[in-house]
């Protein structure tokens, strides 16, 4: 067994930390409230979401499903006027 040979039990640990830790980093940062101002009104609104199935697809199909961002966020909506734009 070659590959048993270059990999130890600490090292399998280090490969499955980063492989968890990095679709949980990228969660988290996409989760993340982002303000931007209504063209409409000016107030600031919270940020259209990405959907479910992105994060699905991309967790899944981790790193390819990543692409999946590319279909964009939800509409976002005022919380003071109700106008809807595509951010
Ligand atoms: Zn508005």
């Amino acid at each position: 067994m070659i590959i048993a040979g270059f990999l130890g039990p600490q090292e399998i640990i280090i490969i499955l930390l980063i492989v968890l830790i990095i679709p949980i980093l990228l969660i988290v940062l996409l989760v993340r409230n982002t303000n931007v101002s209504c063209p409409k009104c000016g107030k600031l609104t919270i940020q259209g979401k990405f959907r479910f199935w992105q994060f699905l697809v991309s967790i899944l199909f981790f790193p390819f499903g990543l692409l999946s961002l590319l279909a964009g966020r939800a509409p976002t909506t005022c919380s003071s006027c109700e106008y809807r734009w595509q951010s």
